[in-house]
């Protein structure tokens, strides 16, 4: 697992601050209950703006004093957060939460060759969905108009950037155009957030793609 599986700054920064759009936000939090790196990176962003909240008032903060931070936390290891609740089921407790359940709970409703989807309620500029993937089957090709985020829940997906698994986060943008297929065995099941429709090449796509709101 590298850390193009794992959260960028701007999201790490955004979710610290309590800013990101609800349908990222769920989907910042499901990610850090399943991977370890990303809540130890966020231990770290909470420790700087902490400290710097602390030194402020005395003086400005220097680059010196920044320096000086940064070293105590590379060098101490990252304070112990609660650990997430076990949890035998597929969904971590911030997802069951907004589906009131685990996989079961789901109410799916068909989007063409086996792949389903279901909104979540979130309410802002980001919409999230679930998105179940019969294996090796593939979702259409399509790039971004703006941020998705795709993170795995159970088997796995592959694309033109790498394969991605339980745990592991995409983060696409405009730059990206790509086409993601199931692994074969079992579903592969997903937490996707966008802050923007997809852009679909195909034609029936397309066509179908306001029906969906995806
Ligand atoms: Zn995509």
């Amino acid at each position: 697992m590298g850390t193009k599986h794992t959260l960028n700054d701007a999201l790490l920064t955004g979710y610290a601050a309590g800013t990101l759009p609800e349908a990222f936000d769920l989907v910042v939090a499901t990610h850090l209950s399943l991977n370890d790196e990303s809540r130890a990176a966020l231990g770290a962003y909470e420790a700087v703006g902490g400290c710097l909240l602390e030194e402020a008032p005395a003086a400005d903060v220097g680059s010196e004093a920044l320096a000086a931070t940064l070293a105590r936390i590379k060098s101490s290891p990252p304070r112990e957060r609660a650990a997430p609740p076990a949890s035998s089921g597929v969904f971590p407790a911030p997802l069951r939460a907004y589906v009131g359940g685990d996989v079961d709970a789901v109410r799916w409703r068909p989007l063409g060759g086996g792949v389903r989807q279901a909104l979540l309620p979130t309410s802002g500029p980001a919409r999230a969905r679930l998105l179940y993937i019969p294996p090796g089957v593939a979702v259409p090709d399509h790039g971004h108009r703006g941020i998705e985020l795709t993170l795995v829940l159970q088997g796995a997906f592959s694309d033109e950037v790498d394969r991605f698994e339980r745990g592991d986060i995409e983060i696409a943008d405009e730059s990206l155009e790509h086409q993601p297929v199931a692994d074969p065995g079992e579903p592969c099941i997903c937490l996707a957030a966008t802050d923007a429709p997809l852009r679909f090449r195909g034609l029936v796509p397309r066509l179908l793609q306001p029906l969906f709101r995806i």
